[in-house]
Order: C-alpha cells, then structure tokens, then sequence
C-alpha cells in the first residue's frame, strides 16, 4: 500500500467503460508523487447510465476531479454545472474540476494536439489547417485549433450526417465571434482535398484510418504530389506508431521532425487536466523518461 496516502488524502479519477486497460492512473499518480502532492487517482468502471449517480459520488466524497472516457464524455458534458468553452462546442467532457461541489466540465483532447504540436515546435496560430474526420476527436481538434486562432480549418469527412455536424459547431464557434475560417466536405471530393492539403501549412488525420488492427496500412491521402518539406502532419493514430500516412509523408518531402503521431496528444491532453486540476505543469519529460522505463520493462518480462 501506497505510504503516503493520508487522512486528508484527495481523491481524483477517471471514469468510463471499459477502464482496466486505462493509462491515466500511472500517468497522475506519477505526477502526484513528483510534487509530493497529497492526492490519489484511480480507475472507476461507468457506463452512460452510472453517470449522474457518479457525479453526485463525487460531490459527496469531495473527489478533486476526474477524467471522463468513453462512453460517458456526452452525458458528462449534459450533468455538468459549468463547461469550459471547448467542452461547450464539442457538447463533451473529458475532464472534469470540483470546486466545492461545483463542476466544471473541459475538453482537452484538442489541446492534446495543439499542445504536442507545439513541443514539436509548430504553433496552430495564423495557419492552414487540413482536418480530416468530423468524430469526436475531430471536433475537439477542430474548435481548440479555432479558439488558439488557426487562420483556416477545412474539414473533410465520409459522411454527409458528419459534415452537417461539424458545420453546426463551426457555426457556434464563429457566432461566439471567434474568428476563423472553416469550410465542410465530404471526403469524396478527392481532389478538393489534395488540392487543400497541398497548399495547407498542417494536415491533421483524427479518423480511424490507419488504426491498428482493422484500418491499419491505408491512408485517406493518395496523392503523394501534396507532400512537401513545409507540410506539417499529424496523425492522431497511436497504434501503430508511424501509420501509412506518416510513412508516404516520409517518403514524399516531408522533413521527420514534422510528421508526428498521436502518442503524443495522449500525454499533452493529459497535461492539460492535469494544469485543471492543479494549476501546475505536467513534468512531461520526467513522465515521458518513467513511461519508457516501464514500457521497457514490461516487454523483458
Ligand atoms: P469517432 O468514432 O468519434 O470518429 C471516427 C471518425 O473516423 C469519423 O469521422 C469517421 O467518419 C471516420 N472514419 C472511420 N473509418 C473511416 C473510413 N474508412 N474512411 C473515412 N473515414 C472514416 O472516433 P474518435 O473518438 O473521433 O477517434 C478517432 C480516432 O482517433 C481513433 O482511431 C482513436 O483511437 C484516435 N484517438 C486518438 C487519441 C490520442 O490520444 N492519440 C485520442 C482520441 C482519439
């Protein structure tokens, strides 16, 4: 048992179904330890259904604030006191901040990208940017690009129900009179989209696309002309590690050091909870060194 847990200990966590697998509570309780803060975090199994009874838990038990995971960020995002404007535009909740059992709800997986795109150098401010998907990882991306004052985001999805929904939220966006400017596709229009990536400062995959086991070895980008060495690319895709978009970006102009994977958006959308919570820094380096020691060990035993 941990010895520094206490009387006056805090409670925080993450909640959704299925949640064993969940990275969070190494990655907090990590951060915790690092600053000597009296505070613990832990797994909570909860489907959509759970929610409400959860959030009263919370109040009850004063927890400090928890993450929300799928399936629950919706009904989350419904039950919350106050939403940040993210939170608001998505219409979800990934973080949630008690304050003397008032919650706030936030959305920090756009700012997973913007913020890892930023340790790799690359800021959203004043760009072009290409987003392929309108899922909710698509979104959030979207409205954290527009409110960090991207330039452009294009949006190209599979479905005409997703357009519509993407373009909805745009319009909520702009009519919170954050300026930017967001036009809606389908990703049949082929040559639209390259024409679009082409000319973008950064091309930003938040589809499944690619994805280990099902989508994995195919890329929504066919023509390998749009790659040039001042194009930015990220995929949202973590498993595998390099996808077949990174690859062919790779292979076709793009420098290394601006062809980035998603591992990263999970550590920064952490980041950001964790500066909710706290009001400090994640010690990223220190989490990233511990998270390979442990990687390495697991795969020797
Ligand atoms: P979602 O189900 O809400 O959205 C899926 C999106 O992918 C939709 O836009 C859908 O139209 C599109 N899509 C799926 N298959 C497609 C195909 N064959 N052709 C074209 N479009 C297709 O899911 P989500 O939560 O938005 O997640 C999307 C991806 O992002 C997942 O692979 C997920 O693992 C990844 N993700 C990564 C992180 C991270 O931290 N790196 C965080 C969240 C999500």
């Amino acid at each position: 048992m941990d010895t520094r847990i206490s009387g006056n200990t805090k409670l925080l966590g993450v909640i959704g179904t299925p949640i064993k697998h969940s990275g969070s509570p190494v990655m907090y309780n990590f951060c915790f330890d690092y600053y000597g803060m009296d505070c613990v975090y832990l797994a909570f199994e909860c489907d959509e259904s759970q929610v409400k009874d959860t959030l009263a838990a919370m109040r009850r038990l004063n927890m400090k604030g928890a993450n929300v995971t799928m399936p629950c960020k919706k009904e989350a995002a419904r039950n919350m006191d106050k939403l940040s404007p993210a939170a608001k535009f998505v219409g979800a909740v990934n973080t949630i901040v008690n304050d003397s059992g008032v919650l706030t709800g936030h959305m920090t997986d756009g700012m997973g990208v913007v913020l890892d795109l930023r340790d790799h150098g690359h800021s959203v401010a004043d760009k072009d940017i290409v987003l392929l998907g309108a899922g909710g990882a698509a979104m959030a991306i979207m409205v954290q690009c527009a409110l960090d004052g991207a330039k452009s985001v294009t949006v190209f999805n599979r479905s005409a129900a997703g357009v519509a929904k993407a373009k909805a939220i745009g319009e909520n966006v702009r009519e919170d009179g954050i300026i930017c400017k967001m036009d809606f596709h389908l990703l049949s229009e082929s040559e639209r989209m390259h024409e679009r990536i082409r000319h973008a400062d950064i091309l930003i995959q938040a589809t499944s696309v690619g994805m280990r086991p099902v989508q994995d070895g195919v890329s929504l980008v066919t023509d390998m002309s749009v790659f040039h060495e001042k194009l930015v690319v990220y995929d949202v895709i973590y498993n595998p590690a390099v996808t077949k978009l990174m690859e062919d970006a790779l292979a076709h102009g793009c420098k290394e050091e601006n062809v980035i994977g998603g591992k990263g958006m999970l550590l920064w959308q952490g980041a950001g909870a964790f500066k909710l919570f706290t009001g400090l820094e994640m010690p990223t380096q220190e989490l990233k060194a511990f998270l390979a020691g442990r990687e390495a060990m697991e795969r020797k035993i």
